[in-house]
């Protein structure tokens, strides 16, 4: 009988993070109803979804002692309950025959392995059904009836998918295939992958112990491969089968596939930018989650009677492999993890919409139980007829195959008879098994597995008394994954390109073949790079030796980040694990943040956008250092440095900073900003190319088009920006300036010189003494200004064409000048007259508050620089930091003319002042001046008030560039 997925949401507590920055709770939730309230407008309606079940899991709990999370209150839906509603009904379900799959969907950081796996003693499904599983087998093998042969058996397999790469996570030998693991198709079990190793287990240790290795395997290759483990799609697959006599004394067969999928982060990456980028990486990068959306909505579609549907499992591997539990034989239930932070809104609303659609999607579950005989004879056959076709595509028979075969391409022929054969090979395996006895097949694993354990056992014991390192990642699930110890003596850390091989064994992004060396004395344990190898310890680069203590951080290269333990030391000093909390991805990260120059204090005076800015700032900064370091390896010439952008360098008036990426190419001296998810799509590609060249593929550099570190030099990029004020306007009073174009970094990139004045309709200039008294003049009158923009000087030598673009409130699309090619001084001479028949109160408010930002835009020149590689690239890199910090011959001179532009405005300005000051001393003089005197002046239409306003606003913009200055921007990275 068909029936409906079953649909769970759960929603989890604030992290570290959240509470810190006080975010905002948006979710609330009911016994059927959850509903979301949209943060920019907490007045409005909340968006209402109904689901199967609610969990609220976001407050209302205590945590025991043993570190279980269990209520406080009614509302709060801790683990057991979460068990005893979705993994019980997915265990009988199992008992009874039926193929199960439990799906968990949400953003990275919502909760799905929380849910799923658990963490510690909050188990989550899986262990627990595995715990009860197999409580439930003992007792039954305990209360058997001998004369019916009952027999349980179960077995386990574990499977990543990456980028649409298959990896056996119980297999580590797969993950070198280039292309990883194939899926095949079955004619009558459907789709599957091939050579995936399956281990019968015989116990919850065993199983357990099976899912660590797959997780630690997972965590080593997500480090090695420099790979980030969020945009993996893990799943693990439990085949539980029964046997034994029925009623009649036939021998039956029960098998129960039970699947369970932890999905790979929802979150759409190129849900802000990126969109324009020439590469769309956004759409490829997760194709098996895409996948996964139109197969739900064709099939939800489907489910509300639409006819002639065509459901695209063949899209990706994950639809694949989850063809029957989407929309097949299954029973299947999702769990869809939320966020609770108002900064999530767009994320945890997508999610909902999601699962919504999950709602309507049907499965037929069946029991599968047959008689032992006809399953062995259906394989039987089975096997007859691949033999049959085999023989028909000239695999086995000789000629006749020719015959049929012909028009297909050869390459065809040869996969399908691939096909075929491990069909083949399948089936018979299977047979195999089914006559093998269980003990049998037990055997055949148990010795290895037995050590296995007993491996594990002592690694524990060992690192009660042993120092060691312990990973930190930036998936929990991850972390504490991989253990180093450092016996006494020493202990050397390298690559596998080492002489000979070391104790600790990294691989991956600037490890170096000797990285390191590791030395215990009677247990005083310090730490030595071989330069210049890279190590951090505690955020700091290690250049000597350094005696480590309980706790500390140390990073070797770019990716492997690790605690050090040390139980001596901290038996010397017990109070140490209660008073500093054992540090975390997030502190490791933020510490080494806050060494590469950025501010990361916390405290009462930092506000909730300052608090994000440090959060985007700690994300990000990993990824930087790993993308120099892949640019480094590869030779590609190219430095990444963070940026925080200020909204006023990007002309507009609020707004955040934002953490973005500059790219620069160092062959070209070419800059180009990049948005974080510019930047964080580029990297994934990045990611991909570096695997190719340490798998020693010949192709691993691809067509400049095609490359994540290339940015074409025509680019159109944004020089900077120039603010003017426009108040002296509404007092008719002209504007000519000569300011400062600030670029992102609110450096100077050059002058440009704009002039502003009020005119006649046909641009001739007004009389000297028609400037008003009060903007309110205006009103009503017609006004023309001639907006002339002269030419630019001192842009930088990078800038090859060049040209400005405006638009003021009176335009409806932006105005241009020409580009002017060649020169780091073009003239545009432009003119251009701007009219209004009327002035409205808007535009008298436009102009005594708004500013008019003109934006110079250029493309970059495409001259190599000297020097590559080696010394000459030392050499350039001190020549970009130099040039940075303002030092080289280009920016004194430009400085050198902003100095003295800036010394003739301020001339100017003190004569402007001056006619105040005059008028003020001659007013007292007379004994005419006092307070009111003096508002009067300000506040009525008295002559001067008009320069009083301009010496203001000159007041204003100077203020004004010492605060951009402030906000903007610092740029640093670690090398
Ligand atoms: P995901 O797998 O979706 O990326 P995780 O399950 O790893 O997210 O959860 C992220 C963090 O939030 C983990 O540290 C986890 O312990 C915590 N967490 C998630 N759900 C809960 C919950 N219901 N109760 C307590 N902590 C939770
Ligand atoms: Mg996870």
């Amino acid at each position: 009988m068909a029936e409906n997925v079953k649909v769970a949401v759960r929603v989890r507590p604030f992290n570290e993070r959240e509470k810190n920055r006080k975010a905002k709770c948006i979710v609330k939730m009911s016994k059927k109803s959850t509903e979301l309230l949209d943060p920019g407008n907490l007045n409005s309606e909340p968006k209402r979804f109904a689901f199967d079940y609610s969990y609220w899991s976001h407050d209302g709990f205590k945590v025991r002692n043993d570190g279980y999370c269990e209520p406080a209150d009614k509302n709060y839906v801790d683990q057991e309950k979460i068990f005893s509603d979705l993994g019980q009904v997915l265990l009988d379900n199992a008992w009874l025959g039926y193929n199960c799959c439990l799906f968990a969907y949400g953003q990275t950081g919502s909760g799905k392995s929380y849910s799923v796996f658990g963490y510690g003693q909050n188990k989550g499904i899986v262990p627990v059904a595995c715990e009860r599983l197999f409580d439930r087998i003992s007792e039954k093998r305990a209360n058997a009836d001998k004369s019916r042969e009952e027999e349980y058996q179960v077995f386990v397999s574990m499977l990543e998918i990456y980028n649409e790469q298959i990896r056996d996570l119980l297999n580590p030998n797969s993950f070198k295939l280039k292309g990883g693991l194939k899926v095949r198709l079955h004619a009558s079990k459907g789709f599957y992958v091939e050579s995936l190793k399956t281990f019968p287990v015989k116990s919850y240790n065993d199983i357990n112990s099976r899912i660590n290795e797959g997780t630690r395997n997972r965590t080593i290759a997500s480090t090695n491969m420099n790979a980030t483990s969020s945009r993996a799609h893990t799943i693990v697959t439990i085949n539980f089968v029964q046997k034994g006599k029925n009623d009649a004394g036939q021998n039956m067969t029960k098998t129960s596939i039970i699947n369970l999928v932890d999905l790979a982060g929802s979150e759409r990456v190129d849900s802000t930018g990126a969109t324009g980028d020439r590469l769309k990486e956004g759409a490829a990068i997760n194709l098996s989650l895409t996948s996964l959306g139109n197969v739900i909505k064709s099939l939800a579609d489907v489910g509300a009677g639409k006819k002639g549907v065509m459901i695209p499992y063949r899209d990706s591997k994950l639809t694949m492999l989850l063809k029957n539990a989407l929309g097949g034989n299954s029973k299947t239930i999702m769990i869809a993890a939320i966020s609770p932070a108002d900064i999530n809104y767009d994320e945890t609303l997508s999610t909902l919409r999601y699962a919504n659609r999950a709602k309507s999607i049907k499965t037929k579950a069946i029991v599968n139980e047959s008689p032992t005989e006809k399953l062995i004879r259906e394989l039987k056959e089975e096997n007859a007829r691949l033999m049959k076709q085999l023989e028909g595509k000239g695999g086995i028979g000789e000629t006749q195959g020719e015959v049929t075969m012909q028009g297909v391409p050869e390459e065809e022929v040869e996969e399908m008879k691939k096909e075929l054969e491990e069909q083949l090979r399948q089936n018979e395996e299977e047979m195999n098994a089914m006559k093998k006895s269980w003990e049998q097949r037990l055997k055949e694993v148990q010795t290895a597995q037995e050590e296995e354990l007993e491996k594990e056992r002592k690694k524990r014991e060992d690192m009660k008394v042993t120092p060691h390192f312990w990973n930190l990642n930036e998936d929990p699930a991850l972390t504490g994954m991989i253990i180093h110890f450092v016996k006494p003596g020493v202990t050397k850390i390298g690559s596998n390109k080492a002489a000979s091989v070391p104790d600790i064994l990294l691989n991956g992004l600037n490890i170096q073949p000797e990285h390191g060396v590791v030395s215990n004395r009677n247990n005083v344990v310090s730490i030595k790079p071989c330069l210049p190898a890279k190590i951090l310890v505690n955020g700091k680069a290690l250049t000597e030796k350094m005696e480590l203590h309980h706790n500390d951080r140390v990073m070797y290269g770019s990716k492997h980040l690790y605690v050090f333990h040390h139980p001596q030391d901290l038996a010397k000093n017990p109070d140490k694990e209660k008073k500093e909390e054992s540090p975390t991805y997030n502190s490791a990260q933020e510490e080494i943040v806050a060494n590469s120059g950025f501010d990361m204090t916390k405290g009462s005076d930092k506000s909730q956008d300052d608090l994000l800015l440090q959060q985007e700032l700690v994300e990000l900064m990993p990824h930087v250092n790993e993308a120099n370091a892949m640019s480094d390896e590869l030779k590609k010439r190219i430095r990444f440095e963070i940026v925080l952008i200020s909204p006023q360098s990007q002309g507009l008036s609020h707004g955040r900073t934002q953490v973005s990426v500059v790219m620069k190419n160092l062959s070209n001296e070419n800059e180009f900003v990049w948005d974080r998810n510019k930047f964080l799509n580029r990297k994934y590609l990045m990611e991909e190319m570096y695997q190719d060249f340490v798998n020693g593929d010949k192709d691993w550099d691809v067509d400049q088009n095609k490359d994540p570190f290339w940015e074409p030099p025509e680019t159109e990029v944004l020089v900077g920006v120039v603010h003017i004020f426009l108040q002296s306007l509404s007092y008719l009073i002209e504007i000519e300036e000569f300011l400062g174009i600030v670029d992102y970094r609110g450096g100077q990139q050059g002058l440009l010189k704009v002039d502003i004045v009020p005119c006649t309709q046909n641009g001739d200039l007004l009389p000297e003494e028609d400037f008003v008294d009060d903007p309110k003049e205006l009103l009503n009158r017609a006004v023309n200004f001639k907006i002339s923009i002269a030419h630019a000087r001192g842009l930088p030598s990078r800038i090859k064409k060049s040209f400005c673009k405006y638009q003021t409130y009176l335009d409806k699309k932006p105005r241009k000048t020409k580009a002017i090619e060649g020169t780091r001084n073009p003239d545009y001479k432009y003119e251009a007259i701007v009219s209004s028949k009327i002035v409205t109160e808007k535009l008298l408010s436009y102009l005594e508050n708004e500013t008019l930002v003109i934006y110079v835009w250029g493309t970059q020149n495409d001259v190599a620089v000297e020097n590559a590689g080696g010394a000459g690239l030392v050499a350039q890199r001190k020549a970009a930091f130099l040039s940075n910090a303002g030092w080289n011959e280009d920016e004194r001179s430009k400085m050198m003319i902003e100095l003295n532009t800036e010394r003739k405005r301020v001339a100017r300005l003190e004569k402007k002042l001056k006619r105040v000051q005059d008028f003020v001393t001659t007013e007292t003089e007379v004994g005419r001046l006092n307070a009111e005197k003096l508002n009067i002046i300000l506040k009525s239409g008295y002559k001067f008030k008009a320069v009083a306003m301009v010496v203001a606003a000159a007041e204003k913009t100077k203020q004004a560039a010492k605060n951009g200055k402030k906000t903007t921007s610092k740029a640093c990275s670690l090398s």
